[in-house]
């Protein structure tokens, strides 16, 4: 099995530990309510390694093949008091590297840390009543709100502030990006995790049909089709989604994996639909039309396909009358240009690699979208 592929360099008993966070992190990364193809990572503190994800591997193939890379915990610790840069030199044989999420990992002093772009959670994450909300809903667990951060050194160092400030602190919402628990265990962190997604839940509201006989129109254009996943089309039919939409965006993956929404007119005939595009660009993976639904393009890889149905969670659970804290043009920016970019074409890479393990879009996930509970 590939996921012995460390077992001569750690004990067994230390490999048990391995196999029940590639266990969980397998749970985690099938439910598209908490995990979109690469993100979200999990990790484990044995000894004095860092056991955490790869940068561009499926949380979802956990047990498939090998996502965890070693790394030296103090190493990192002290890149994050220190130097300010990740060290990277424990890159392994495989050239896996680990998560961008590392420092904050290492920041944290419990064994075992989650980390999911919960849809839930980034629901009340990107409001900016999202702090009063969450006073309610949180009451009685150890949680800490963390300020909007670029992923990396400086997420790390708010982490740390936050664990300086409440020791006990094992829940931290990331605004405008997700979710993090910890605790000492993986069947702790793992029933923290179903416990926070309880409290949090957020009924989605459901979407005007897609108009298919406009869309079908359009389809005749190879090269180009509408989904069979009838609340995709809600970014186009709902008027409500369209204006949340049109504010900007709303958090850091939104940006990588699906760029800037290209929103067109009713009338727009087959042909139309490149034409806003430069000489020589890369056709956008979906766009929306006005009162009809959503045209995927059929290059989009799946690591689009899983972040665009998170997006469409997240707008579902998102009124129109919540005032929302959109990334500014600056955060937009940094994110694509501090890695976002690169992170993105990992992701589709290691999509396209593991075809036979590739968790497709098929009905089953997409079913367990339209619940509205923990994977558990
Ligand atoms: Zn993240």
């Amino acid at each position: 099995m590939k996921n012995q592929a460390h077992s001569n360099l750690v004990p067994l008993r230390l490999e048990r530990e391995l196999a029940c966070l590639r266990e969980l992190s397998a749970r985690v990364g099938n439910d598209p309510l908490l995990v979109q193809a690469s993100n979200g990572n999990t990790s484990i503190k044995l000894e004095r390694i860092l056991w955490i994800k790869a940068s561009g591997k499926w949380l979802a193939r956990a047990n498939q093949e090998e996502i965890l890379i070693p790394v030296d915990l103090a190493e990192a610790r002290a890149a994050v008091e220190q130097t300010g840069k990740m060290v990277e030199r424990q890159v392994s044989r495989n050239r896996m590297r680990p998560s961008i999420e590392t420092a904050m990992h290492a920041v944290l002093p419990h064994r075992v840390v989650i980390h999911v772009h919960s849809i839930n959670t980034i629901a009340w994450a990107i409001r900016l009543d999202g702090l009063d909300e969450l006073r309610v809903r949180l009451r009685g667990l150890h949680w800490q709100w963390i300020p909007y951060s670029a992923s990396g050194i400086p997420l790390a160092r708010e982490i740390e502030m936050a664990v300086a400030r409440a020791k006990n602190a094992n829940v931290f919402i990331l605004a405008n990006h997700g979710l993090v628990v910890c605790e000492q265990d993986c069947t702790a962190a793992e029933e923290l995790l179903c416990e926070v997604e309880r409290r949090l839940v957020i009924p989605p509201r459901s979407f005007p049909m897609a108009d298919r006989v406009m869309l079908g129109n359009i389809a005749r254009l190879s090269g180009w089709q509408y989904p069979d996943f009838d609340p995709l089309h809600g970014l186009g039919t709902d008027k409500e989604a369209l204006k949340i939409l049109k504010g900007g965006v709303l958090y850091p993956c939104q940006a990588i994996f699906l760029g800037e929404m290209l929103v067109l007119p009713p009338t727009i005939f087959a042909s139309g639909l490149t034409a806003p595009l430069k000489r020589g660009e890369r056709p956008p993976p979906f766009v929306v039309v006005e009162r009809g639904g959503v045209m995927l393009n059929e290059n989009m890889t799946s690591a689009e396909r899983a972040n665009l149905i998170g997006l469409v969670g997240v707008i579902r659970r998102t009124k129109e009358s919540a005032r929302l804290r959109y990334l500014t043009r600056e955060e937009v920016d940094r994110v694509l240009n501090e890695g976002g970019r690169g992170y993105r074409d990992e992701a589709e890479t290691e999509s396209r690699g593991g075809s036979a393990t590739t968790p497709a879009f098929d009905e089953e996930r997409e079913a367990a979208f339209n619940r509205n509970t923990c994977f558990s």
